[in-house]
């Protein structure tokens, strides 16, 4: 299917106004209007920033899934996630860290003992 460029989408709310579109001009509205009609309802643009952030949530992200080290906590040199742990990691190996997480603390993603 043809997906109109935004600048082609004619806004039209009366039968007369569609009548009086040229053949062409009606063609890019009926194409706007299927395109629309077969676009998923996401709710207004807050409902779906919620959305998008619950999902982003639910997948996870670079550090509670590939141990990517997180910096800047207080002066912990380095802090990683490791399955259900916030390990950290000072340059004095006395005051390491071992400690147990529920949520990343990036993402907010429930963690799993075997991430
Ligand atoms: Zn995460």
């Amino acid at each position: 299917m043809n997906h109109p460029e935004s600048d082609e989408i004619i806004g039209v709310d009366t039968d007369d106004l569609l009548y009086a579109l040229t053949f062409d001009e009606q063609k890019k509205v009926l194409n706007a209007i299927s395109f629309l009609a077969n676009c998923e309802d996401i709710g207004t643009p807050e409902e779906y920033a919620d959305y998008k952030e619950k999902q982003e949530r639910e997948q996870g992200c670079e550090y509670c899934l590939k141990n990517k080290p997180i910096k800047g906590i207080h002066d912990v040199s380095i802090a990683y996630v490791q399955g259900k742990e916030l390990l950290t990691t000072y340059s004095d190996p006395f005051y390491n860290l071992h400690l147990d997480i529920h949520y990343c603390p990036m993402c907010g993603r429930k963690l799993k003992e075997e991430d």
